[in-house]
């Protein structure tokens, strides 16, 4: 027979292993389903610079490392499986993971988003041949090359930023005039040397397939359609994430770009009424903050309320 666990916990970055600390420390035993990403977006990122009780900025790997744990101290068991399909309908609820089947009387999910991708012609097939969402992961293969950076925000400037410890020159290619970046970090981006910033430019395609390598970018500036060519070996995506909330649709509300639509932060709705026992935390429900601190805070609250839940319902 399947155990019915009280706690599930979809998900191992920064909202889910804070759901993790509360509960195991509550004595729930929560399972953490790692997923496809363990250790979420912070596990792939550098310097973490805003996290407060960190002077001097901690690296994302290690924060996320210590909050594992963290959460395994008081008991949190850690799973790497993938989802393969939920039932919410029934009680305890039913998931099928490649780990097996298991059931949960309290669900938290933690699954984040993904990197988004711009959808070229030749961009799939050269990913890993020049062509990443992901700079700490790939910036090392570029030293002393010239490779691109699109995208007008946060994540576009950090990569760039990064990019420039490998990268002869970063050109950070971005499809508005006005850039949606933090202050601080387009200044830094602006003032550093090895950096070119070019507006209203967006990317039509990746050249070099037939060489299964990138070996330049196909541009059109938006304001006179004029096209060219950019020589780099690099294309590296800065253009924010998607939702990991697919395989909830129809049985939790999401809204019109995917994402889990929550009431009070963290509860989850089935036509506007709440799921009990079901919530949702950091960046799968959030499209407004996305930080480290804030999915901290919504898995604290996600633990916080299953507690509750499961208290309330006699477990
Ligand atoms: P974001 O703020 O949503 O920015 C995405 C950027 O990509 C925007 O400039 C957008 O252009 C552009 N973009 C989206 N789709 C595109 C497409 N198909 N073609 C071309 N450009 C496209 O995402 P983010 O930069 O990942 O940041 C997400 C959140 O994380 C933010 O709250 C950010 O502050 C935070 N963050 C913080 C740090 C830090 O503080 N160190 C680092 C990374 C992220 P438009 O501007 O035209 O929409």
């Amino acid at each position: 027979m399947t155990e019915t666990r009280d706690t599930v916990i979809l998900g191992s970055g920064c909202s889910g292993l804070t759901a993790a600390i509360y509960t195991a420390r509550a004595g729930l035993k929560p399972l953490v389903l790692e997923g496809h990403e363990p250790g979420g977006q912070l596990s792939i990122t550098t310097l973490v610079e805003n996290f407060p009780g960190w002077p001097e900025g901690i690296q994302g790997p290690e924060l996320i490392e210590n909050m594992k744990k963290q959460a395994a101290r008081f008991g949190a068991e850690f799973q790497l499986a993938h989802l393969g399909s939920i039932d919410l309908h029934a009680h305890p609820f039913r998931l099928q993971t490649t780990g097996g089947e298991i059931h949960t009387r309290s669900l938290i999910i933690a699954s984040g988003a993904s990197a988004r991708w711009l959808g070229l012609p030749n961009e799939q097939a050269l990913i890993g041949h020049g062509v990443s969402s992901c700079a700490t992961c790939d910036g090392f293969f570029f030293r002393g090359h010239e490779i691109a950076v699109v995208g007008g925000g946060d994540s576009a400037m950090e990569e760039a930023l990064f990019l420039t410890r490998f990268a002869s020159k970063v050109t950070v290619l971005h499809r508005r005039e006005n850039f949606r970046a933090s202050k601080i970090m387009l200044e830094r981006a602006i003032a550093h040397p090895n950096i070119v910033l070019r507006t209203n430019t967006v990317v039509e395609d990746v050249l070099g397939v037939e060489d299964n390598e990138v070996k330049g970018l196909l541009l059109r500036d938006v304001t006179n359609g004029d096209k060219s060519t950019l020589p780099v070996s690099g294309l590296f995506l800065g253009i924010g994430h998607e939702p990991n909330a697919r395989m909830f649709a129809g049985q939790i509300d999401l809204d019109g770009d995917g994402y889990i639509l929550t009431q009070g932060n963290v509860f989850t709705t089935r036509s506007g009424v709440v799921v009990p026992g079901v919530y949702a935390c950091g960046d799968v429900q959030d499209r407004r903050y996305r930080q480290a601190i804030t999915a901290a805070g919504t898995g604290c609250m996600a633990a916080l309320e299953a507690e509750k839940y499961l208290e309330e319902h006699g477990h």
